[in-house]
């Protein structure tokens, strides 16, 4: 089969699949629990394969480009760039929600659902609990120990790590360090060459993973209806940031055709969207954007495993929306400076997300209170976070990208788009 057919053909299976089994188990009680069985394996087994790859890729890819980059200056400048592009496009996205919030008004008439109702959903008290302070969030990132850090995936204390490890590799005798960075190059070369080998599971994974979601979920169309203006304000202004600004940007920045490079990231971003974690993504958009469209190897290994974990372009766009649409459920104005405050909360929380599931949600709380709103608000986000979650990790996953690209065409690189 000609290959870009394989990934809408392996979503019109599952979804056939999905709501052909949901039916035929409605009948037969539990007579499909072979077909969840099979799904879990397919799909959970694709994304246990690519979180166990994304420490060690993280770890070796960000040391050896920094030892690459070679001295404190050039990964000060490309560092500089790199964040200076991050935080000026999740703004962007914060503003565009905070603007579409406003004119679209999801939330005015949408009934505030009683507390005792969520805590069936999920224990509200814990989301509430693990809210974090900015200064928490900063400490957070300095490994207290750093096995740890590799054993609980936590990326951001193993990129902070591996940064210092490129650092003072440079500055240690010409022999021992000759030596280090072809370790270095080479674990990463073999992280890579193991990556390329789990994509090619991916069709397969996402059968897995979609035809289970199809299967669990077929009344999504009551669940929608509810919270639809909430979900189609989300949807537009991604769409917006998605298909117009990013691509913009890239064009007028990078020189280059970002539509080209957008159909080289597909798996990727596909990838992103059925797993809802950006994290899990990683090494495909690494090998979609390093080898598919050329941007070099340490600028790459740079960028996107830190935008993965600092730069969410979407969560901070639906963090905007969402902080409205619970102001407006509840019938609170919001003055202009809390606005503003609740785009600067959305940039900080964006950048304390996780690259996992859900975790978006849970800095919603940071925004919320930030703000003087009640925490209850999440609650009605709760029960269609799923869908949301989706449409912003795509957005996250595209946002590091293509700062990925216009950083290397900074830096002179000739790339394939
Ligand atoms: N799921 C998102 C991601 O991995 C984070 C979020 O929940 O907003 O990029």
């Amino acid at each position: 089969m000609n290959k870009k057919f394989i990934f809408p053909a392996m979503i019109l299976t599952a979804l056939v699949f999905g709501v052909a089994g949901g039916k035929i188990a409605s009948m037969s009680d539990g007579g499909m629990d072979w077909f969840v069985t099979m799904c879990t394996l397919l799909g959970s087994g694709f994304i246990n394969l690519l979180m166990m790859i994304i420490a060690p890729l993280i770890f070796f890819s960000i040391s050896s480009g920094v030892a690459n980059i070679g001295s404190g200056k050039n990964l000060g400048r490309i560092g500089g760039k790199t964040m200076l592009l991050y935080v000026l496009t999740t703004v962007i996205a914060a503003i565009i929600g905070l603007v579409l919030v406003n004119l679209i008004q999801p939330g005015v008439g949408v009934s505030i659902v009683p507390a005792d109702t969520l805590a069936t959903v999920v224990n509200v008290d814990s989301l509430v609990g693990s809210q974090k302070t900015v200064g928490e969030i900063i400490l957070d990132i300095i490994p207290s120990n750093v096995i740890n850090a590799f054993a609980k995936n936590n990326l951001l204390q193993i990129i902070f790590f591996a940064i210092l490890f490129g650092l003072f590799l440079t500055q240690i005798k010409e022999d021992l360090k000759v030596t280090m960075v072809k370790f270095l190059n080479s674990g990463f070369e073999i992280m890579m060459k193991m990556t390329s080998a789990i994509i090619k599971l991916t069709p397969i994974g996402i059968f897995g993973i979609i035809a289970k979601q199809v299967y669990n979920n077929p009344d999504l169309g009551a669940l929608f209806s509810s919270l639809g203006m909430f979900i189609l304000t989300v949807f537009l202004g991604i769409g917006i940031h998605v298909f117009i600004v990013l691509p913009f940007l890239t064009k007028v920045l990078g020189k280059v055709s970002p539509f080209k490079h957008m159909g080289n990231m597909s798996g990727a971003l596909l990838t992103a969207f059925t797993t809802a974690s950006s994290s899990a993504a990683l090494p495909l958009s690494m090998e979609a954007t390093e080898k598919r469209s050329g941007v070099s190897a340490q600028i790459t290994g740079f960028c996107l495993p830190l935008g993965a974990t600092v730069n969410m372009n979407g969560t901070a766009l639906f963090e905007s929306v969402a902080a409205l649409f619970v102001a407006q459920t509840y019938g609170i104005d919001m003055t202009i400076t809390q606005q503003i405050m609740i785009v600067v909360t959305a940039l900080l929380a964006s950048i304390g997300t996780a690259g996992i599931p859900m975790s978006g949600l849970v800095m919603l709380t940071m925004i919320l209170s930030a703000v003087g709103l009640p925490l209850e608000g999440i609650g009605l986000i709760l029960a269609i976070d799923f869908i949301v979650d989706m449409m912003r990790t795509t957005a996250n996953v595209w946002g590091d990208s293509c700062v990925a690209v216009i950083v290397a065409k900074s830096e002179g690189e000739t790339l394939k788009i």
